[in-house]
């Protein structure tokens, strides 16, 4: 089977090296022609065109920021659907719309390629070990016959409805981080500034009914000032709006989502759109006039 692989970043680039050591046979593209390098090194075909890559290929799995660049890679100049053929399908990774997964998904059906949306959570560690969460929409046949696939790449691979439903479910997971990391940083900011040790807090706490994934992942790099992303808070307002756009099409209020969302915004107008989503604390100290250290 040959696999193509568009959109090799923070995730991509890890999952396809997944791929790579599991002895498949990898088509790759991207933007940035300094990332294909390494991929390149481990026996990867570099293709200058995402056409050629539909042409060559089984199954074409994208790693892409959001909506506009998915329907650039399949539908712009030399896009996958110039080069679609019968028994083509595309296995869209990344977060976006879920009404953009199924007008792709649609459209490609047209041309006889079928589409899962298979979008990840977990984070560049859990892409690197291969232990990501997957939450697919797509037909039951499709996800079936990709799923060990999938599994090369990731720790869980649950399907969760048709075409766009994979996108909901990852709607759903970046409004529980989101809401997380933001509880995450009031508290360390109210340990802080009460004069007791936020570590020793997080160590008194993790264990109990506050502990949790994003608490253990967060609370350490919050506390060591480590900002690097990671997941970057641009790609998670880029989320949120998502989240916001989807609900409020369909009458979801959503009161805490737009707060954090409007906490992201701040940073990133105070410059910190580039740093990982953890920097969320930072919005708290600014308003406690503290900051957070072991
Ligand atoms: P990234 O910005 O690091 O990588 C995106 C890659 O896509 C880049 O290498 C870029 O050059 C390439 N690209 C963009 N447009 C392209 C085009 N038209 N043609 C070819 N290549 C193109 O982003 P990332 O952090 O790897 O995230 C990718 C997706 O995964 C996003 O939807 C993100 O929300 C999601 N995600 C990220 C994380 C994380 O922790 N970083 C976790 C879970 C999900």
């Amino acid at each position: 089977m040959k696999i193509g692989f568009i959109g090799l970043g923070i995730m991509g680039k890890p999952m396809s090296k997944n791929l790579v050591k599991a002895g498949h046979e990898l088509l790759i593209n991207d933007r940035n022609k300094e990332t294909l390098k390494e991929l390149k090194a481990l026996g990867a075909e570099v293709c200058t065109t995402n056409k050629e890559i539909a042409e060559k290929c089984d199954v074409v799995i994208t790693m892409l920021p959001n909506s506009p660049n998915v329907k650039d890679v399949v539908f712009g100049e030399n896009g996958l659907i110039e080069g679609a053929h019968k028994g083509l399908t595309l296995i869209d990774m990344s977060s976006i719309a879920p009404l953009a997964s199924r007008e792709i998904g649609a459209a490609l059906l047209e041309k006889g390629v079928e589409m899962l949306d298979a979008p990840v959570s977990g984070g560049e560690p859990k892409a690197i070990d291969g232990t990501i969460s997957v939450m697919v929409g797509g037909k039951q046949e499709i996800f079936d016959k990709y799923l060990d696939l999938m599994k090369a790449m990731a720790g869980s691979v649950v399907r969760v409805g048709e075409i766009g439903a994979g996108n909901i479910a990852k709607l759903c997971n970046q409004t529980i981080v989101a809401i997380n990391i933001a509880a995450v940083s009031e508290a360390l900011v109210l340990a802080q500034k009460a004069g007791v040790s936020p570590e020793l807090v997080y160590n008194a706490i993790r264990g109990g009914l506050a502990g949790s994934t994003v608490l253990d992942a967060k609370a350490p790099l919050i506390m060591d000032r480590k900002f690097d992303p990671g997941f970057r808070i641009n790609l998670h307002i880029k989320d949120l709006n998502n989240v916001i756009e989807t609900s409020h099409g369909i009458g979801v209020p959503l009161p805490l989502t737009t707060a954090v969302r409007e906490m992201m915004e701040f940073l990133k107008v105070d410059g910190h759109e580039m740093e990982d989503h953890s920097s969320l604390v930072k919005y708290y100290e600014k308003l406690a006039n503290t900051e957070v250290h072991r």
